[in-house]
């Protein structure tokens, strides 16, 4: 059957676009390779009824594309773990502190850590997030490591610790390898006083679970969406017929397709008829690869002791988080997955509790329930968010994020950062994009 457009994959992404092409009108199928839909927001339930969140799990204010798009879904946004009142714990090898500033700043450190901000806010005020290229000095902005600016800015090791330990918390790759061009990006496309504003980023979740917001969006596209069928090639022929063959042999045809994979999947599948650059554009996208961990209780126990149950850690877990009442959340950053999954897979759970043991005290051995999702080694996935090492802001080019229409790109992968609002805003974008060329 011919289609108006396919959709690859069902991720927040290829459903955004997906909703919205069918509610413009047009004839849209998608084609998803796991036997759900959702991709990098998965939940589970407990038996109490709680719901465990695997992936994605909370958004910013200033995530517009996300929350409008849970407002249409009628779900309801409440405020994430931001609001939790208490400490924030920094555990290093010398030793747990929920001080402030951190146990390994010395005199003149915190006055350091001020300046070297103000000056990454300044400067992240010269790029424009949808055209850092056209910066002065992109490409030397792009080769420098956040680390190595930060060095030449005078900051003190102890500064470079905290900022390092911060971007780890976050699971994005060390700061060592970051292009400070797409640190910097990321800053000014959702601008904020500090250096990383938690409550711009993460300040919001979905009451319902941020997976219902995938799970509502498949509702609506009833019998539109086809699982367990992994797309092998798409072949991108002008005016109009495009042919995606999926894994199996069979062949779809559509005029027009929705890639929303991200780059790493996307480069198994034999992508013909569009051009060398734009291919080669998307190819060179990477992926920090983590996994998450979820720990959850009867209750949320590091409360008793003033804690809330955020934490920095230079262990093999990067940072924890409450996700909801009794359930801590954690993730593995790039740097620590190869010890993680050299871990013996029978230890590695007792090994993680251990970690937060020593955050929030012995209660953390005896959880419910456990879950470590290996997010950087899934077929489907290969990572976790979008990463940019030096130069390669510069190398991927201002291509990032375009099409080729009757071949569309949508996708996490394809705004300045990953996240869910990069996936749902690229996702509508490509489909008004689709709606309006054909
Ligand atoms: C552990 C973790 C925690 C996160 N936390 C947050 C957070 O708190 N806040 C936030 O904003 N973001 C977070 N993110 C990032 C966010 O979840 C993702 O950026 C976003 O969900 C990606 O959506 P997407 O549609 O672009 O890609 P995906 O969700 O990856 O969807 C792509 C889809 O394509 C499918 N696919 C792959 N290959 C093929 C193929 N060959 N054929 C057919 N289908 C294929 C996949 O199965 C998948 O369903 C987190 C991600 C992870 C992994």
């Amino acid at each position: 059957m011919n289609h108006d457009v396919i959709v690859l994959g069902a991720g927040l992404a290829g459903l955004a676009a997906a909703r919205d092409l069918a509610r413009g009108g047009a004839d849209v199928l998608v084609v998803e390779a796991r036997d759900r839909v959702g991709g990098r927001v998965e939940q589970n339930r407990l038996p109490d009824g709680r719901l465990v969140q695997l992936g994605g799990e909370v958004v910013g204010r200033a995530h517009t594309a996300y929350t409008d798009l849970v407002a249409e879904l009628g779900l309801t946004l409440v405020p994430s773990y931001v609001a939790e009142p208490g400490a924030l714990t920094r555990a290093t090898p010398e030793g747990v502190s929920a001080d402030d500033p951190p146990h390994w700043f010395g005199p003149g450190d915190e006055a350091a850590h001020r300046k070297a901000t103000a000056a990454f806010v300044s400067l992240a005020a010269t790029v424009d997030p949808a055209d850092p290229w056209s910066h002065p000095d992109a490409t030397a902005l792009d080769r420098l490591s956040v680390g190595d600016w930060l060095r030449a800015e005078g900051a003190p090791p102890a500064v470079v610790r905290l900022w390092e330990i911060g971007q780890l918390a976050l699971a994005d790759g060390s700061y060592e390898r970051t292009s400070l061009l797409a640190a910097l990006r990321k800053h000014t496309a959702v601008p904020a006083d500090g250096h990383y504003a938690y409550e711009a980023w993460e300040g919001l979740r979905v009451a319902e679970g941020s997976a219902t917001v995938a799970l509502r969006m498949a509702e609506e596209l009833d019998g539109r969406i086809r699982t367990g069928a992994p797309v092998a090639a798409v072949a991108v022929r002008r005016p109009g017929g495009c042919t995606v063959r999926l894994a199996g042999g069979e062949s779809l045809t559509a005029r027009a397709v929705v890639s929303a994979l991200p780059v790493g999947p996307l480069r198994s599948v034999a992508v013909t008829g569009v051009s060398d650059e734009r291919l080669a554009s998307l190819h060179r996208q990477r992926h920090a690869v983590a996994a998450k961990f979820v720990a959850a209780y009867d209750e949320p126990f590091w409360r008793a002791r003033g804690l809330s149950g955020l934490s920095e850690s230079e262990g093999v877990l990067g940072s924890t988080w409450p996700q909801s009442e009794g359930i801590l959340s954690a993730l593995v950053p790039p740097e620590r997955y190869g010890v993680l999954l050299g871990m013996p897979p029978a230890l590695r759970t007792a090994e993680l509790l251990a970690e937060m043991a020593r955050l929030y005290g012995a209660e953390a051995h005896r959880p419910l329930a456990t879950y470590l999702r290996t997010w950087g080694t899934d077929p489907w996935t290969q990572g976790y968010v979008t990463h940019w090492t030096p130069g390669d802001v510069m190398a991927v080019g201002p291509r990032h994020g375009t099409h080729e229409p009757p071949f569309y790109v949508c996708g996490s992968d394809q705004w300045v950062a990953g996240y869910m609002e990069g996936a749902v805003r690229t996702g509508r974008a490509a489909s008004k994009e689709a709606l309006t060329r054909g």
